[in-house]
């Protein structure tokens, strides 16, 4: 065996476990994206928007909430549109409910962004197993 030959073998070696090394990141980014999307497929009804407590004066002259004590907390609601601040009172009794939807909201837009960060990585992964795959022909 000549130093030529051992080049080669230990190049293509190589090229092998950086293969493998591959395909296993790919099988891993593939079955993050699956659970997530899959997560995100089955979720429970949601809410944009952020929920907030407010406090508020009332319009009796003699009331503590002059003086700084104001009335509250009462559960709101915002959320933009185009821009413009939009804002909702909150019943009580759906309080719990919308908080909770309002995080599931949260939640699925936060895995979103990280399934389409991971597709980004998938292409990177796909480039450079092409990179190794590809071969001029003839060979030279
Ligand atoms: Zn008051």
């Amino acid at each position: 065996m000549n130093t030529n030959d051992a080049s080669i073998s230990f190049s293509s070696q190589d090229t092998g476990d950086q293969l493998s090394s591959l395909r296993q990141r790919l099988r891993n980014q593939l079955r993050v994206v699956e659970d997530l999307s899959w997560a995100l497929g089955d979720s429970s009804p949601m809410i944009m928007g952020s929920y907030y407590q407010v406090y508020k004066t009332c319009t009796q002259k003699n009331c503590k909430c002059r003086r700084g004590e104001k009335h509250g907390p009462f559960p709101a609601l915002s959320w933009s549109v185009e821009g413009k601040r939009k804002m909702v009172m909150v019943k009580e009794a759906d309080a719990g409910s919308v908080q909770h939807k309002v995080g599931a909201y949260r939640q699925f837009q936060k895995n979103m962004g990280r399934i389409r960060q991971i597709m980004t990585a998938i292409d990177e992964t796909l480039s450079q197993i092409r990179t190794l795959l590809l071969e001029e022909y003839p060979k030279r």
